[in-house]
């Protein structure tokens, strides 16, 4: 615990709050410092193990430090890890990305699930001539000024900036509609049909907790999106290759125009990616007029990280492997809760889960934000004490990876038994 104070005592006096993105400051009882991972484990800088149910929030798959992955990045160190020039490996992962992902076509490499959208939204609004783009409440695609928007009042359904420093003429292009609410897509499109240039939907929502769509509700996304000429895109920033190999679209059985991607595909190291229809695509420079471009697209070590997680992914399934594991945690989830008392529930979908306190049942962002913060944080806390570290916030999810044994799950089934009796019996 020194060394983390002393370590977190500097870092509040030249990163703002103590850290870099801001869900990291509300691990209790103070920001996790960390020193090194492996497998399910992290180490703090004061020799804390605990079992990451986090696993950087999606992207590692396979768990921390695969050594299939780390032979795949040292490989390329020693090749050079910067050319600016078009590689082979780069080519064969956009390969990979437009055979499994429907509707196959073309692709971009990208930096971040942020810049994906940011691109994907800048393509779509080119390619329609459109402005207006559709989001749901409490769907995030990253930390740039279209998405950063919130529900305005329920009757107009304009979107508000959710952060200052967004101009809400900007803001005002952005339609918020309710996850889970058909007739909320249908007026949407209905007062803007025709000047809406795309839908941009989480195929499950999992940056409130997890919400996983009713039957039939994104197929009713994309028919009426598709009835007034707008582009329909998946964010599976999350989904992709977690879900399924081939994402949600295959699990659902819904094709999007665009989708964007990011987590998995990078192994670790920032990425995101567009793919999406070619002849949507080609708009994009150079060959068409809508801009994208970065230092940092498709860089090699990323590419090399994210070929090798793509490839340990397809040959041991590991979408069954953590499906499998969210499955048993979810039941540790019942088996523990249940033994309290109190009012809760569990949302699911494949390999990615979360838990809410204090509700009985979570279908839209707005049941989500009922659930009871305060209870959380103190189970937090009390499992952090224990061994395991899971989300600090409610509303983000856990992600279980192939790296997680029966062991780790039989750990978090005692430990939350435990914290459960402590933190809200
Ligand atoms: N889209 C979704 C669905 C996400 O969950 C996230 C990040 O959590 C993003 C986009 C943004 O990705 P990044 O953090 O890589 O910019």
């Amino acid at each position: 615990m020194a060394r983390s104070l002393e370590v977190l005592e500097r870092a509040r006096r030249v990163l703002v709050g103590g850290v870099n993105s801001p869900v990291r400051a509300l691990v209790k009882p103070y920001p996790l410092v960390v020193e090194r991972a492996r497998g399910s484990r992290v180490w703090s800088v004061d020799g804390e193990e605990l079992i990451d149910f986090i696993m950087g929030y999606g992207p590692l798959l396979l768990g921390h430090a695969h050594p299939e992955v780390a032979a795949a990045v040292a490989e390329q160190l020693e090749k050079g890890w910067l050319y600016a020039a078009v590689t082979e490996a780069e080519v064969e992962l956009a390969e990979r990305l437009v055979s499994l992902y429907k509707p196959g076509g073309m692709a971009r490499l990208v930096n971040s699930g942020t810049e994906a959208t940011m691109t994907a939204i800048r393509l779509a609004r080119g390619y329609t001539g459109r402005d207006y783009i559709v989001k749901f409440d409490g769907a995030y695609h990253g930390a740039h000024d279209a998405v950063l928007v919130s529900a305005g009042s329920a009757a107009g359904h304009l979107g508000v900036p959710s952060s200052p420093g967004i101009p809400a003429e900007c803001a005002s292009k952005t339609l918020v509609a309710e996850f889970n609410n058909e007739e909320s897509v249908e007026r949407v499109f209905e007062e803007h049909g025709g000047d809406i240039a795309a839908v941009i939907v989480e195929p499950v929502m999992a940056n409130i907790g997890v919400i996983p769509p009713r039957k039939g509700f994104l197929d009713f996304v994309a028919r009426t999106a598709r009835r007034h000429g707008a582009l329909v895109i998946f964010d599976e920033v999350v989904t992709g290759f977690r879900l399924h190999l081939r994402g949600a679209q295959e699990v659902y059985g819904v094709e999007a125009d665009l989708v964007t991607m990011g987590k998995v595909i990078g192994g670790g190291f920032p990425v995101g990616a567009v793919v999406g229809r070619r002849e949507v695509m080609r708009h994009l420079a150079p060959e068409g007029k809508v801009f994208n471009a970065g230092t940092f697209n498709g860089h090699p070590v990323t590419v090399a990280a994210g070929l090798a997680t793509v490839r340990v992914a397809e040959r041991i399934n590991a979408p069954g492997i953590v499906a499998e594991r969210a499955r048993e945690l979810e039941e540790a989830v019942h088996e523990a809760l249940r033994g309290v008392g109190v009012e809760y529930t569990v949302n699911r979908a494949g390999g990615v889960l979360q838990f809410y306190l204090g509700v009985g049942r979570v279908e839209t962002a707005a049941d989500a934000r009922r659930a009871d913060k305060a209870a959380y944080a103190r189970l937090h806390e009390a499992l952090r004490r224990r061994g395991i570290l899971v989300t600090p916030s409610q509303l983000e999810a856990l992600f279980p990876s192939t790296a997680h044994t029966g062991e780790d799950v039989e750990a978090f089934r005692r430990a939350l038994r435990e914290a459960a009796r402590e933190a809200l019996g």
